[in-house]
């Protein structure tokens, strides 16, 4: 009983051991990466998570900083790769810490932070140390208008979470539906960009 036991542990040893040399010729995905949907838009993702980032002449428009446990340097690094235009404005595409922790280093630069009024209360209730506080509230439906680009931001109704914001940008024909929730399994993964 001993002996069978210990041949299907050898087995298994040894086929785990042959499995080593087959991943180790995948390489591993890059922990983010900036990728370019039009001209003024771009898409930065880090693990799991998606921000969008417009850039315009007068400065530039980032959403989620998605820097839970994690630095925001890689996210601001590579929207200053793209230009050295200011950061205006971080917006928070719903309430859920995951997306929205670790925005200091956005408001040191100078960003002002929008978000739906019931994430600014969420955040007012539960305090987290890692999370900016928004300095504007939408309510219902807002246009941000900067350097000639319309970014409108709309409160659907509750989804996801109670204070998701569809953002739309009606000229460059872009729609970032807010996050939304994957399989159960998959259930605090959030995507957050589809093209229109
Ligand atoms: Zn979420």
């Amino acid at each position: 009983m001993l002996r069978i036991h210990f041949a299907g542990m050898l087995t298994a040893i040894i086929t785990s051991a042959l499995a080593v040399p087959a991943q180790a010729q995948q390489p591993a995905p890059p922990p983010f990466a900036t990728t370019k949907v039009t001209d003024n838009v771009y898409i930065f993702r880090y693990g799991n998570h998606q921000s969008m980032f417009i850039v315009t002449p007068a400065g530039v428009i980032a959403t989620d900083p998605i820097s839970e446990r994690r630095p925001a340097k890689p996210y601001i690094d590579a929207i200053q790769a793209v230009t050295k235009a200011p950061i205006k404005y971080v917006i928070y595409s719903h309430g859920h810490f995951d997306h929205i922790a670790g925005g200091k280093p956005f408001k040191d630069l100078g960003a002002t932070f929008v978000a739906h009024a019931n994430a600014k209360a969420r955040i007012a209730a539960l305090k987290p140390d890692d999370v900016v506080i928004p300095d504007q509230v939408v309510g219902g439906k807002r246009n941000i208008t900067l350097g000639g680009t319309t970014l409108e931001l709309n409160y659907v109704g509750k989804n996801h979470s109670d204070s998701t914001l569809v953002m739309r940008l009606p000229k460059e024909k872009i729609i970032k539906p807010g996050p939304r929730t994957m399989r159960a399994r998959n259930s605090l993964t959030c995507r957050t960009f589809l093209p229109q």
